[in-house]
């Protein structure tokens, strides 16, 4: 915390921070309101109830179309399971984007979303026979073996010359948190080095399936690029031959509060296109074409999430969501930036706790954050980079309805999921 942070402000309204924490174009009326693709966010928390997550489609489609102009050669796949809903899979596919799936409904939301079969790929470490029998139904091109015994599995129910790619643990630290490292031995996905010879030989004898690649994904909130530089080399040490696809799967990070920076993409594509010419050149195998599946990188930024202030006490505002619409403090320790907004406030700055609304201890948001010192019930507060893995991992802890989700352009508002209503959870229920 700076001392500008602690003494009064100067002005009632604190500027927003620069470094792409908020959609693009977000700007603060002079009111205090906060409008995201000029439509007021406390028009939208009135209009919708509260908590609601907003996306900024302009913004998510800037940074698919990033991706792609930064790697033209690769094939870029947005990972569907950080925001699993239909107009987004619909944007990144307009944007020219495929996409990773890795269950029976991620499948479904792309075929709803008119996403073909043949722009998709399916992954997982333990898909079911119904995820397999959905993605095959909807012709989804490429499935990631995951395991050794998956390989008969889905022979037995996929057509001649269904394509597969293996799933590798690299053996890449990417450095984040436990929880979402994923490419080194001793955590549950893909296959180790040794055994993928074995692999290779079953995908090679079972007349249905072709193998087209090797796959990793080292984890995710990875902001090193040499992780990914790392771990093209690995991979193509790896190839049992020539192989026409290498995906690197995603995990590139995104800034949720002020000072973090956004993932580094240039950087990434020329460290990456280096790499693979050269580890190429040097065994001798052509180069393959090159799959990425970034998730929160293209929508984590695009989102933010509205609460409504329910109760304050010294050094706490809780509001009417939390760990049911947000999990991520709870699971990775995570931290955000919540901002006052609908109103312009000269109070002074505190030190304050944003906490939710459920029965745990852990369930907050923020620590330390600036919010000013007379935040008072009814306040609308927007939390920024909510935009992955937020309604993707929602739950209905404390039978508390999930959140609308609406998307936001050119002064326009569109309704994309609506709120969910006790009489859904209670129908579920047959007493
Ligand atoms: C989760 C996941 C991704 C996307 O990760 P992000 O951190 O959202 O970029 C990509 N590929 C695979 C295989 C994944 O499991």
């Amino acid at each position: 915390m700076t001392l500008a942070e602690i003494l009064p402000s100067l002005g009632a309204l604190d500027p927003l921070p620069r470094g792409g924490l908020w959609p693009e174009g977000t700007r603060v009326g002079p009111d205090g309101d906060l409008l995201v693709g000029g439509v007021s966010m406390s028009g939208v928390a009135a209009r919708f109830g509260t908590p609601c997550h907003v996306l900024d489609e302009p913004h998510a489609r800037a940074r698919a179309r990033e991706f792609r102009a930064a790697l033209p050669e690769a094939e870029v796949l947005f990972a569907g399971k950080s925001s699993p809903v239909r107009a987004v899979y619909r944007w990144m596919a307009e944007e020219g984007l495929s996409l990773d799936v890795c269950s029976a409904g991620e499948v479904e939301v792309a075929r709803a979303a008119g996403v073909p079969g043949a722009r998709v790929l399916l992954h997982g470490n333990a898909k079911t026979d119904d995820d397999l029998k959905a993605a095959l139904a909807h012709g989804v091109r490429r499935i990631v073996v995951d395991s050794p015994a998956e390989v008969d599995t889905l022979g037995a129910l996929c057509p001649a010359g269904q394509e597969v790619l293996i799933r590798v643990i690299p053996g890449v630290d990417a450095r984040t948190h436990r929880a979402i490292t994923t490419g080194v031995s001793g955590q549950k996905f893909g296959v180790a080095p040794e055994a993928l010879p074995a692999v290779v030989d079953r995908i090679a004898a079972h007349p249905n399936l072709r193998l087209v690649g090797l796959h990793c994904h080292i984890g995710s909130q990875v902001g090193r690029v040499a992780a990914y530089e790392e771990a093209v080399r690995r991979m193509v040490s790896l190839f049992p031959g020539p192989l026409t696809t290498l995906d690197l799967g995603g995990g590139f990070a995104a800034p949720y509060r002020p000072g973090e920076s956004t993932f580094d993409i240039t950087g990434l594509a020329n460290r990456v296109r280096i790499a693979l010419r050269q580890e190429c050149a040097a065994r001798r195998l052509p180069v393959p074409n090159l799959l990425i599946e970034p998730g929160r990188a293209v929508i984590a930024n695009a989102g933010l999430t509205l609460y409504r202030v329910v109760a304050v006490k010294p050094g706490f505002v809780a509001v009417d969501g939390g760990m049911s619409d947000n999990p991520r403090p709870s699971l990775y320790g995570a931290r955000y930036a919540p901002r006052l907004i609908g109103r312009a406030s000269g109070a002074r700055r505190v030190p304050t706790a944003v906490v939710g609304r459920h029965c745990e201890a852990g369930d907050l948001i923020a620590e330390d954050v600036a919010l000013p010192q007379d935040v008072h019930p009814g306040d609308v507060l927007a939390v920024p980079a909510t935009g992955a893995y937020h309604y993707a991992m929602a739950s209905n802890y404390n039978m508390t309805p999930r959140a609308a989700v609406v998307s936001v352009r050119d002064g326009q508002t569109d309704l994309r999921v609506r709120r969910e209503t006790i009489s859904d959870l209670l129908r579920r229920d047959l007493g």
